[in-house]
């Protein structure tokens, strides 16, 4: 599709605002909303139901009479199978609605909602779905007067509390495995960005998914989303988002019923250039869109750069150059490489770090400034700071913007080192032209994720998450299933 026939679409694009209860859209028991808005333009998309508790207790009971009533939870897999790829078949006849939901909604530019978002959401439901039928059980090594069976079944009721930087396929990793292991799910998108959430919803309906399996509450994280966590008759909740949140949710399990809880939260990656990089310019192009994709909105963003001191200056004149075609533009303009920041909470944010940055010594080579404010838009330039030090707060902190922090090291242990100062763990980059150099560097780094020679490679059958603070769990990969799954050992004594 062309500028013209995106702009036509989104001006008659028909979409739900309310919440999807017992296969059912339905306002809030309280019947509260709240104002949905698009950050491109700063224009209400309408007013989403907003869910408190009494939301939260329609939703849990029809979660768990679903469940009981074995009408998901005891299909053979494969028929839950069907289910999911007539849903994924649905998302994927209905994928420019759901990307210009998408964009509409998070301010991502259409051509990586199209390219990434919604694509990757049909595919992760279709990759758990044809996973699940050809998962087997165990039976434990006895002697022969015993059988002993170890057999997963779903854990029960799973909520999953996600953000609004990837909408539709944050939900997906939880939905896919969670749904294709049998489980009644609830899923509570950020208040930033609903939309796509509910449509989901209503695809899996059609799809056959019945009525109690697979809900939507949409509404504030401190309301619906703590009602869910601090639930009785949740079994699981199942989170990505900050680690402030993160650790809150882990809180509210131990004081109620100690459910299962999987956090996928924050990052401050690290990302090293070596002096024996083998192509410095696709490095180079690579770490530009490493911290420009997506806003730089993206857990994994590359945001801590670790250049060696050798080629230090080259990489920062080239990181000038590359970031001209990074520059921020209307998202649904198909050329746009880089949308708007979500709201004006984030966008204040990232300007307040940039001004941490300035204040903290580093230098301001390029960007730091909000613009496009003439659309009523949350727009900021791509920006990078040299001359950082690790100690600094923007070079320890996860600012989720377009801010990048360049460090230089000397050697080896000095580049490991900074990278594993931190926090977080949930991502880390590095590029030589010598294996042995890359595997002993990526055995070192304490991070969920390694890329050699590239950022943010890897496809379903990778699980991803973190080390320490960026959380617990993985999503994505036949790992994922575990975590929506109980292990039960079974002893039989025979005669
Ligand atoms: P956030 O933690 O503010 O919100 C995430 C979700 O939690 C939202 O749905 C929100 O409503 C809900 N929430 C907030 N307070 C809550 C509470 N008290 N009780 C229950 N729920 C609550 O995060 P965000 O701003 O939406 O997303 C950005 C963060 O997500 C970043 O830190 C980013 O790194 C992280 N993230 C991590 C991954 C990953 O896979 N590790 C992926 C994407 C984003």
């Amino acid at each position: 599709m062309d500028n013209q026939s995106w702009h036509e679409f989104a001006e008659q694009l028909t979409y739900s605002t309310q919440a999807f209860i017992n296969g059912t859209l339905t306002n809030s028991a309280e019947g509260r909303t709240f104002s949905c808005i698009n950050p491109a333009n700063g224009e209400s998309l309408g007013d989403v139901a907003r869910c408190g508790e009494a939301d939260v207790e329609l939703a849990v009971t029809a979660a768990r009479q679903a469940f009981n009533s074995g009408c998901w939870s005891e299909l053979a897999p494969s028929e839950r199978k069907k289910s999911l790829q007539k849903f994924a078949q649905l998302i994927e006849a209905n994928i420019e609605k759901l990307a210009l939901l998408e964009s509409m909604d998070a301010g991502k530019p259409i051509s990586d909602a199209m390219g990434y978002d919604a694509p990757a959401t049909a595919r992760c439901i279709a990759w758990n779905a044809e996973a699940i039928d050809k998962i087997y059980d165990e039976v434990a090594p006895t002697s022969s007067d015993a059988l002993a069976l170890v057999t997963r079944e779903p854990v029960g009721v799973v909520a999953a509390i996600v953000p609004w930087n990837f909408p539709s396929v944050m939900a997906s990793w939880k939905l896919g495995p969670a749904l294709a292991a049998g489980n009644s799910v609830i899923v509570k998108p950020s208040e930033k960005s609903p939309l796509s959430a509910i449509y989901l919803a209503e695809l899996a309906f059609e799809a056959g998914i019945p009525a109690g399996v697979f809900q939507v509450l949409p509404g504030f994280g401190n309301e619906a989303g703590q009602a869910l966590a601090l639930h009785n008759d949740v079994d699981c909740i199942t989170f990505t988002g900050s680690t402030a949140v993160g650790k809150k949710l882990v809180t509210f399990a131990g004081e109620s019923n100690l459910k299962r809880t999987f956090m996928e939260c924050g990052g401050k990656s690290p990302h090293i250039i070596f002096d024996d990089v083998k192509d410095i310019d696709k490095a180079v192009a690579t770490a530009v869109s490493a911290i420009c994709y997506n806003q730089g909105e993206v857990c994994t963003a590359g945001s801590r750069l670790l250049v060696h001191r050798s080629i230090y200056d080259d990489v920062v004149s080239k990181l000038k150059d590359g970031v001209k075609n990074w520059q921020p533009k209307n998202p649904l303009t198909i050329d746009s490489s880089m949308g708007a920041i979500i709201d004006e909470q984030q966008l204040s944010k990232i300007l307040s770090y940039i001004d941490i940055g300035v204040k903290e010594g580093a230098t301001l080579v390029c960007g730091g400034k909000q613009v496009l404010q003439e659309t009523g838009g949350f727009f900021v330039e791509p920006t990078i700071f040299t001359n950082v030090t690790p100690a600094m707060r923007i070079s320890r902190e996860e600012i989720f913007g377009p801010v990048l922090s360049v460090i230089p090291f000397d050697t080896v242990d000095e580049a490991l080192e900074i990278a594993n100062d931190s926090e977080y763990g949930l991502a880390a980059g590095l590029w030589t032209s010598d294996i042995t150099k890359a595997v002993r560097c990526s055995r070192a780094l304490r991070a969920g994720t390694v890329f050699v020679n590239n950022w943010d490679g890897g496809d379903m059958t990778m699980p991803f998450g973190g080390y320490k603070q960026s959380g617990n769990g993985r999503d994505k990969s036949l790992h994922a299933i575990e975590k929506y799954t109980e292990l039960k050992s079974t002893w039989i004594e025979l005669d």
